[in-house]
């Protein structure tokens, strides 16, 4: 999804000498071939964007695999990226780096500063690793590393496998297929009184864009939209959109996983970037994307 978003925003910029791999093509858990590939291709530019990522189930299920692969994935990266002089790397990392009872909004400074949410810590702990590996490279070698956090993220090319997807994908998809199967309710996890922020893919990789001209500074930097609502009016939001009728039945035998992880988004805004697109066209956009490729994405 951000890798896609990533690459119409380069080219909607006129870029066409635009480097990217599928997984299958290289398994950037592969140490040589990452290097191999660093060596043949020598990029100036990188944008990290590639992980293992998941929701809330998959986060808690693949503890090993969202740790081991994660810490492969940008060791490899960050290492080949200085041995072969990149320009400039940009990293990904997440909102869920942030201690679970850290006041909110988060500010960048609050990094570990307590205890991780347990349900995504191992993921959490890579992504804090690759934040520490873009600056270490920073401190010791002077590579141009820098890192932005991400709020929740939702677009096109998302992932709908509901044991693996985040809310929101998972939202749409439940209930658009209640509305096609005259179903009576939806059943939504956890309790519905966790907030999560949601910010638009395209937006992100605006702000990506935005970041890798203009900001050159150990800090990370977080990205968001600055406002949250509760799971519970997400699914309000999700029905409407859907024009599902039926009822809302929340299993609380399913995580509720962290209360709030809202950004706080004051250096990007005193930067002079913004999000464009809000939440409710957001979601309406998601969901004709959805309808267009539902084939694709629903196997
Ligand atoms: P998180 O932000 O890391 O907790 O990841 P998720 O996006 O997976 O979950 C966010 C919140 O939405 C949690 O409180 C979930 O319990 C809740 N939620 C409600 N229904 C669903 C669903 O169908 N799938 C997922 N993934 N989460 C859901």
């Amino acid at each position: 999804m951000v890798g896609s978003a990533l690459v119409r925003k380069l080219q909607a910029e006129g870029y066409s000498n635009i480097i990217i791999r599928t997984s299958s093509e290289l398994d950037l858990r592969n140490q040589a071939a990452v290097a191999d590939f660093f060596a043949q291709e020598r990029p100036d530019y990188v944008f990290l964007a590639a992980a293992k990522v998941g929701g809330i189930l998959a986060n808690n299920t693949y503890r090993a695999e969202f740790l081991y692969d994660n810490l492969l994935i940008e060791s490899n990266i960050i290492h080949s990226a200085y041995q072969t002089e990149v320009k400039k790397l940009l990293f990904l990392g997440s909102s869920c780096i942030y201690p679970k009872m850290a006041p909110q909004p988060l500010k960048e400074e609050y990094l570990l500063s307590g205890y991780l949410e347990p349900t995504n810590e191992p993921y959490a702990i890579a992504k804090i690793t690759g934040i520490k590996l873009c600056e270490a490279y920073r401190d010791q070698y002077g590579c141009d590393f820098i890192s932005a956090m991400p709020t929740n993220l939702y677009g096109p090319n998302d992932n709908y496998d509901l044991n693996g997807s985040h809310v929101l994908p998972a939202l749409i998809r439940k209930f658009h297929e209640a509305k096609v199967n005259d179903q009576p309710f939806v059943e939504v996890w956890g309790t519905g009184s966790p907030r999560r922020e949601f910010l638009h893919a395209d937006d992100l990789a605006d702000a990506c864009f935005f970041l890798m001209e203009h900001y050159n500074d150990e800090l990370f930097v977080n990205v968001g939209t600055g406002e949250d609502v509760t799971i519970r009016e997400l699914a309000e939001l999700v029905k409407e959109t859907v024009g599902f009728e039926g009822e809302l039945r929340w299993n609380t035998e399913k995580p509720d996983g962290t209360p709030r992880k809202l950004m706080d988004v004051s250096r990007l805004h005193a930067m002079g970037w913004k999000h464009t697109t809000e939440l409710k066209e957001g979601v309406e956009r998601t969901y004709q994307d959805f309808l267009a490729n539902e084939v694709l994405y629903v196997e």
